[in-house]
């Protein structure tokens, strides 16, 4: 039997969030019902429920950085059991059978690249998935990982796309000790990429928009800042990073970042999913640096992530809220206010 549940989403690009009842599929037998204690506010929520990117269906429950309780599982699950503390990030299904499944890639399952948590189309009946800002969900088994235990679960749930979005590219391009990493843009992403690519031992530099945050880069890990608007500071750091990442949420001018790569740098763009203008050519070919993108992360390497952040103590810094404080929180989220992810705690009710 399907179930009832309530959350939070919105009817169209110009609507606040409100309450929600919908159904929920019945479990099939690979899946696993989840009560939901936590959700984190990722900033694509919010792109996705004002439409930014275009392709939203509505009405869109968002939520894709939950934590929760195993309620039920189905005949075939033998990884997770009732009572397990559990975490859902961005994806909830694939085809699982193809060499970017096999291989832990889901995201680019090549069977229509994976369903994800919310905004997504069902695989099998075709239907809308919503997303955490929800009481309970009903997921694949293997795109559900494990909490370690000993976590402190509150501040577990960003870690399920801010997290794994940046530990990702970190470890694609092999960061270290002898790293010189930025990042840029200070956020719910940005946070999570200073206090990892520290931990990954690398020297750390925060390159913000925002002077006052130049203290809390610091106490997330960053050794070294720059503002990115003062013009002197950005050229004094030309050609000194093998690594920037990138996580400004909307199209920019990405030269003046790519002059601060030296040689055989990469940037990364995680945020700007939209057009963007253009750049010199010659800035690549100039100490052969690259750009490149990445898309969330595998669930093996969300599952590494996890333990990652369980062994070396690290946690989102989550300011947490009630569900009815979400639409303040999206405008807080816009006016660059938030320090560094919301996350709803479902105890404080629906
Ligand atoms: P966020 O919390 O809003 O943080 C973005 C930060 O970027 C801001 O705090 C600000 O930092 C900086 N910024 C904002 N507007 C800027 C502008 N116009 N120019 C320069 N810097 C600007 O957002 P988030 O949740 O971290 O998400 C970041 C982006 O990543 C979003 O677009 C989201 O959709 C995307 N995303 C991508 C993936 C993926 O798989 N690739 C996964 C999750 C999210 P400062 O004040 O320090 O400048
Ligand atoms: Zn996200």
């Amino acid at each position: 039997m399907p179930t009832q549940a309530k959350g939070w989403g919105t009817e169209s690009a110009d609507q606040p969030l409100r309450p929600m009842s919908f159904e929920r599929r019945d479990l099939r037998p690979n899946d696993v019902a989840i009560r939901i204690t936590h959700a984190g506010i990722c900033h694509s929520d919010l792109h996705t429920c004002r439409d930014d990117w275009g392709g939203t269906r509505y009405p869109t429950i968002p939520g894709h950085e939950i934590v929760g309780t195993v309620t039920a599982v189905g005949s075939e699950v033998t990884r997770h059991a009732i009572g397990d503390t559990v975490a859902v990030g961005c994806m909830v299904d694939s085809c699982m059978e193809c060499t970017q499944c096999l291989e832990g890639w889901e995201v680019f399952c090549e069977r229509g690249g994976s369903t994800f948590t919310y905004n997504g189309k069902d695989r099998h009946d075709g239907s809308l998935t919503k997303g955490g800002y929800s009481d309970h969900i009903i997921v694949r088994d293997h795109f559900v990982c494990s909490v370690p235990q000993g976590m402190d679960v509150a501040r577990v749930a960003p870690l399920l796309c801010a997290g794994i979005t940046t530990y990702s590219p970190l470890r694609q391009y092999g960061v270290g000790e002898s790293s010189k990493v930025a990042v840029v843009g200070l956020g719910g992403l940005g946070h999570m990429g200073v206090k990892l690519a520290a931990a990954m031992g690398a020297h750390v530099t925060m390159i913000t928009t925002t002077p006052s945050k130049g203290a809390d880069a610091r106490e997330l890990g960053a050794h070294d800042l720059i503002i990115s608007t003062d013009a002197e500071q950005m050229a004094a750091a030309g050609n000194r990073f093998n690594f920037i990442l990138n996580t400004i949420p909307v199209a920019h001018d990405i030269q003046p970042y790519l002059m601060l790569l030296g040689r055989a740098g990469r940037m990364v763009i995680v945020g700007a999913i939209e057009p963007m203008p253009g750049y010199h050519g010659g800035l690549l070919i100039s100490h052969n640096r690259a750009v490149g993108g990445s898309a969330i992360g595998g669930i093996p390497e969300t599952q590494e992530m996890l333990d990652f952040c369980a062994a070396k103590d690290i946690y989102p810094d989550c300011e947490m809220i009630r569900m009815d404080q979400v639409n303040e929180a999206y405008e807080r989220l816009l006016k660059n206010e938030v320090r560094y992810r919301f996350v709803i705690d479902m105890a404080q009710g629906l």
